[in-house]
């Protein structure tokens, strides 16, 4: 008799990897009513996510979800800190013990009878595909970023590295990469703009990204990739990644209450939301990770005020000491440490979202027709919102200064383009393409099977 299909879900620990990872293993479990599936994060953030206690949980009532961690080799995991050699510490222990680790949990998962049939691992865990190769287990990877990001890595690291690297400094070189149109070099992942450098502090994760990319090129006979995106939003990109079996099965949303790292803010925001008028208030959050300096808070408090809309803000708790005395100028808004996101951005009130453009944040903006003001940092973000304002036309890029502040009167300009423009009118149809995507039938719904049935020729 063959072994139920068993998944094993393997996220690195930041709270925009192990979102969707969770939301994927829950799609799983959704999907396929003997499937098994094994969440797996490092130790420390699984015990921020599952506190210890009486009422831990280790799983779901029917067994179908195990939570299992496996060891990064600290206590603690990454303390975060502007020391660059202990980060690169850190990614180097992490790569070290998690290979063994997650080997070590592959294993013990057979010996009991619960043998793992396919290991999924979002990316910056490069070795996981070769420990599953190693044990007789395919393995697929699960890229948390657009399409659009895959295909310039894709291509970066494949006979084009030269021409970002002689154009890096210049923000509006226009880069032709096949499949893809012209790009300015201002949109690029910032990880081979600003990273390739040994002093960059996060050349970790452009070596990591360079190792993944070489981890996929070991596949035979090709590598299997699902993306949290879907077909209707980037069918041209989609179709030239001929390279690897890329499926489309995004984006993946929250089934109800969500672990995650941040423990959510007791004020009540969804009631402030319900005595709002439908479409009138401003939303923003800049995510998991971004600081903001206590000037760029300023300035964005002040645009808020000046735009005169009704606003809820995420101020997380580790940069609440920046807002100090700003707080007390706010009168139009709400400011929260952690909210329901998902919640928030599928409340009638809401018409506009500011974002750093996180891949999970645009994605729940599309997904509930919330058009954005994009304010780009890092990492991928910045192709996000290029395809937000020119792809999709579901919002606007705000321009900071040459000093990196993003300015009240931009903040407000923006905002005032977004709530009243066509964007909103985009948002709404790009929202109806992607419930289609979801819903039975549709072409992320149609993949996850085809990806679960191992039929991935026959993707959408
Ligand atoms: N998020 C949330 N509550 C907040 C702020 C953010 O639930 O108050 C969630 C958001 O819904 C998203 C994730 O945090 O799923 C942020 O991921 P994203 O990829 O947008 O950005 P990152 O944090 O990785 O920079």
């Amino acid at each position: 008799m063959s072994p139920r299909p068993h998944y094993l879900v393997l996220t690195y620990p930041l709270q925009g990897h192990i979102a969707p990872a969770l939301r994927l293993a829950r799609r799983l479990l959704a999907a396929a009513p003997d499937a098994l599936v094994t969440f797996s994060t490092t130790e420390a953030a699984h015990r921020r996510m599952f506190p210890a206690g009486p009422d831990a949980p280790d799983g779901d009532d029917d067994g179908r979800l195990e939570l299992l961690p496996f060891s990064d080799g600290t206590e603690t995991g990454y303390v975060p800190s502007s020391d660059h050699a202990a980060f690169n510490a850190y990614i180097a222990a992490f790569h070290a013990a998690g290979a063994r680790s997650v080997g070590e949990l592959v294993d013990a998962l057979a010996a009991r009878g619960r043998p793992v049939t396919r290991v999924v691992y979002t990316m910056l865990l490069p070795w996981a595909a070769d420990v599953a190769r190693d044990r007789g287990v395919p393995s697929a990877l699960y890229w948390i970023q657009p399409a659009a990001v895959l295909a310039v890595y894709y291509h970066y690291f494949h006979g084009h590295a030269g021409v970002v690297a002689d154009h890096r400094h210049d923000p509006s070189f226009l880069v032709r990469l096949p499949g893809l149109p012209p790009l300015a070099v201002r949109d690029f992942p910032s990880f081979i703009t600003d990273s390739t450098d040994p002093s960059d502090f996060f050349h970790s994760i452009y070596t990591t990204t360079r190792d993944l990319f070489d981890a996929l090129d070991r596949e035979t006979p090709k590598a299997t990739i699902i993306v949290n995106t879907c077909k209707e939003l980037e069918s041209s990109t989609l179709a030239a990644l001929g390279a690897y079996e890329v499926l489309p099965i995004g984006p993946v949303l929250p089934a109800g209450d969500e672990a995650g790292l941040f423990k959510q803010d007791d004020a009540k925001y969804i009631e402030w939301l319900d005595a709002k008028p439908a479409s009138s208030v401003v939303y923003v959050s800049f995510g998991s990770l971004a600081r903001m300096a206590k000037e760029q808070l300023d300035e964005l408090l002040k645009g808020l005020e000046g735009s005169g809309r009704p606003y809820l803000c995420v101020v997380r708790k580790d940069n609440k000491a920046e807002l100090a005395e700003a707080e007390a100028r706010i009168k139009n808004g709400m400011v929260v440490e952690w909210c329901d996101q998902v919640r928030v951005l599928s409340h009638a009130a809401v018409g506009c979202f500011v974002t750093h453009c996180g891949w999970n944040s645009a994605m729940e903006a599309v997904a509930c027709g919330v058009p954005m003001v994009c304010v780009p940092q890092m990492s991928d973000q910045r192709m996000n919102a290029w395809l937000v304002e020119c792809e999709w036309r579901v919002g606007a890029r705000a321009e900071v200064g040459s000093d990196g502040v993003l300015r009240a009167a931009e903040v407000r300009r923006r905002v005032e383009e977004v709530m009243q423009g066509d964007a909103r009118g985009a948002a709404a149809d790009w929202k109806r393409e992607v419930v289609e995507a979801l819903g039975k039938g549709g072409s992320s719904d149609h993949n996850l099977r085809a990806f679960m049935e191992c039929i991935t020729s026959d993707v959408q």
